[in-house]
């Protein structure tokens, strides 16, 4: 009958080897067949979609270009198989030294690249390419015998040096040249600048290393005074780096280097020890004298941060009260609930806290309503204009409204002539310190301090 369905025929087809075969084939597009690396091919589009992610994050993308030294002799002499062995391991090397999400790949008989994608920091490209120096450099046994091999390797970055992959690519090589001809078994970056901010951040790493353990920083201290009858209030301790020649560092130039490099929390303690023991000190002279001493967002953060505090606390026999901890809110967004906490079992033990630097970060007012602060530093980029813009001084009037509002003690920083100490009395402020009242000195250049201050 015309019309009627009356069967039909299903065709079966076993695709699985179809697939396996296209896998595979893009697999060969895109991987060198040695050493099972992504090519040329997959690096270009790594790189690309690594620039765009940068476009965004604002971070930066590397390109090593690394050249194995004198391969070529050493593969005359030992044979393609071997040659091909060494080549190998490099790889695997090379491959054990970085993060997942970073790349490396082979692009010619003894040249690789690797791309570090998402740079923070030079930090981060100093310690993968100084990594990769050593785990070259480590001997290879192959069929009994021992190899040594070096490296020379050219860096570029996006987007300091290059905006596009090939532009990157075009000048790590020029860079790699660089350490060719100069002796080889280097590292040299396309930017000369680039590398001078690192020999000079490298040097200051060296010499933090140095001074924390020769327990060697040095902690100034600056007053605080009552803007109603002029008397001491506390100090503010301030860490201070000298170098080889003498010459004092500003915190400016270390406190980034400590901070990308781990040795934060080092300084920091050592910093709330020699505080702690310095407020002892004053205390057993009779001169009892809070010490506020800065926290960092790592060191705050850092498990069992509190024990430390009270351990220190006690190692110096210092009464907590005379302990006040100064932490800005870039250290309390990490872990809300961490911080709520932390903060209120420091002020159980006793001890007080500060929101350092208001104004300059978050300034989130819900921050302020939901931790338990003692006391409010006022940045000083408030106080700058106070006594000649009126819009500075409205400014002010809001936030010493909300620490009225709040219970918070305020503390203004930055004073440094008399016309603003002027208008912060006027406006009601009670606590200030600043070049006005004395730079942070060494603490036994401070026997003044004491003495109340004429208003
Ligand atoms: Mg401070």
């Amino acid at each position: 009958m015309a019309g009627h369905v009356s069967g039909g025929v299903i065709v079966f087809q076993d695709v699985t080897d179809a697939i396996a075969m296209a896998t595979q084939m893009t697999h060969l597009t895109n991987h060198d067949q040695l050493t099972g690396l992504p090519n040329r091919v997959l690096l270009h589009d790594r790189m690309q979609q690594a620039i765009t992610v940068a476009e965004s994050t604002g971070h930066m993308v590397a390109t090593l270009l690394i050249d194995l030294d004198n391969f070529k002799y050493i593969n005359d002499a030992v044979g393609h198989h071997l040659g091909d062995n060494i080549i190998q391991h490099v790889a695997r090397r090379l491959d054990g030294v970085v993060d997942t999400r970073d790349t490396v790949s082979r692009i010619g008989g003894d040249e690789f690249v690797v791309m570090i994608s998402d740079c923070k920091n030079m930090s981060c490209i100093n310690r993968v390419s100084t990594q990769i120096l050593e785990a070259i450099k480590d001997p290879f046994t192959l069929a009994g015998e021992e190899h040594r091999l070096s490296v020379s390797m050219g860096i570029s970055i996006y987007p300091n040096d290059a905006k596009t992959p090939e532009e990157l690519m075009r000048h790590a090589d020029t860079a790699m040249y660089k350490v060719k001809s100069e002796g080889k078994n280097n590292i040299a970056f396309y930017s000369n600048s680039l590398s001078h901010e690192l020999e000079e951040r490298l040097s200051i790493e060296k010499l933090l290393h140095q001074r924390i353990k020769e327990e060697a920083l040095e902690v100034y201290f600056q007053p605080k005074y009552s803007l109603v009858d002029g008397q001491l209030t506390g100090m503010e301790a301030l860490v201070r780096m000298f170098n080889q020649s003498g010459q004092l560092l500003p915190p400016i130039v270390f406190i980034p280097v400590a901070e990308e490099s781990d040795l934060i929390n080092q300084l920091g303690k050592q910093v709330l020890e020699k505080s702690c023991r310095q407020a002892k000190r004053w205390l057993d002279e009779g001169r009892p004298t809070k010490v506020a001493v800065n926290i960092g967002a790592s060191q705050f953060n850092k498990f069992g941060f509190t024990k430390t505090v009270a351990d220190t606390l006690l190692k110096c026999d210092l009464p907590a009260k005379y302990l006040e901890l100064e932490i800005t809110e870039s250290a309390l967004i990490e872990n809300i609930n961490a911080a709520k906490q932390a903060i209120t079992s420091l002020q159980k033990i006793g001890i007080t806290i500060a929101l350092d630097d208001f104004g300059t970060g978050y300034s989130s007012l819900s921050y302020l309503r939901s931790f338990n602060f003692n006391v409010l530093k006022v940045d000083r980029s408030f106080i700058n204009d106070i006594a000649e813009e009126e819009q500075a001084r409205n400014l002010f009037n809001a936030i010493k409204h909300l620490a009225d509002s709040l219970n918070l003690n305020i503390v203004c920083e930055g004073v440094e002539n008399e016309a603003q100490l002027k208008v912060l009395q006027e406006m009601g402020c009670t606590e200030a310190q600043g070049y006005y009242f004395s730079k942070p000195l060494p603490a036994e250049e401070l026997e003044n301090a004491w003495a109340s201050i004429a208003l």
